[in-house]
């Protein structure tokens, strides 16, 4: 009579049995990380592991005597030399919607369907030709502005994506919609445009205003497609610091005085209709943020 007895399985066997299962699982995921649903992939990859060069926002100490008091109303009307109103910072989301009583300042792009912020419209097509220039990719644009009757239709359509009415930064004319050939929406970014939008936009004065990995912060979703016009230097900080608009101006104090890149930016909610700002300053913008706050932006001279 044969008795039978069976080994047990090696243990180098299950080790290698694992090994397999891990490998698969890891290829799986970077599959589908990288085939159907691209835009994560890269979003992992641009929020937490592309090199960037955070730009310091060093609190400046400013005597009221190094200041000169101007009317935000006179400033407004343009009557006050060398210091421009702007409204490239506002800040537009569901807890601070756009104020409708607000001069827009909106220029036609191209023809009379696209309507664009006027102090950004230069900068929108500088960039559309340069990432032309550098990928061969023709950027286009699907959106820009919109009107609240436009977006309550979006937003019927597509409540995930499309902004609720009143609270879009296209109704302010501040955002675009970007596209290239067959890459539109979250496939954006597997065009070689796309990619260099993400990476370059800000050197024009854009963000990508709803980053992977920020929506608790902004309230959507990531959005590659979407650009948002906030201005040199502006967009050099938010992007190198990862910083969403949302917290660049919790990052600000009121009363507080920084440098940044050749800028002095100072924060400040007026109470008396007035800002303060250091004259010798050139190239002064004053920019309300629609939260109560004024952002003044000039160029430290020398
Ligand atoms: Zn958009």
């Amino acid at each position: 009579m044969r008795i039978c007895i069976r080994r047990p399985p090696r243990k180098w066997a299950l080790a290698l049995a694992i090994l397999l299962v891990v490998i698969l699982a890891a290829g799986g995921c970077i599959w589908f990380l990288t085939d159907i649903r691209s835009d994560i992939g890269y979003g992992i990859w641009d929020r937490w592991l592309a090199p960037r060069s955070p730009v310091a926002l060093t609190a400046a100490f400013l005597d009221q005597d190094d200041r000169q008091i101007y009317s935000l109303e006179e400033i407004r009307m343009g009557k006050v030399d060398g210091i421009t109103y702007s409204h490239s910072l506002w800040l537009i989301n569901q807890d601070y919607p756009l104020d409708t009583a607000a001069d827009l300042e909106l220029e036609a792009i191209s023809d009379e369907e696209l309507l664009f912020y006027k102090k950004g419209t230069q900068k929108l097509l500088e960039m559309l030709t340069a990432a032309s220039a550098a990928t061969g990719d023709r950027v286009y644009i699907m959106s820009t502005y919109r009107t609240q009757e436009e977006q309550e239709q979006l937003y019927k359509d597509d409540p995930v994506t499309a902004g609720k009415p009143g609270c879009s930064e296209h109704q302010a004319g501040l955002a675009a919609d970007l596209y290239t050939y067959q890459h539109a929406g979250r496939r954006f970014i597997d065009s070689d445009g796309g990619r260099w939008i993400q990476e370059n936009a800000w050197q024009y004065g854009f963000i990508i205003r709803y980053p992977y990995g920020k929506s608790g912060i902004t309230g959507c979703i990531y959005e590659p497609w979407h650009v948002r016009y906030v201005g040199e230097p502006h967009a050099k900080i938010l992007y190198n610091n990862r910083w969403t608009m949302e917290e660049y101006i919790q990052h600000l104090r009121s009363g507080q005085a920084y440098t940044a890149d050749g800028y002095m930016i100072l924060y400040q909610i007026p109470t008396d209709g007035t800002v303060s700002i250091p004259p010798e300053l050139t190239e002064v913008t004053v920019s309300p943020d629609n939260t109560g706050g004024f952002i003044v932006t000039g160029r430290i001279p020398g």
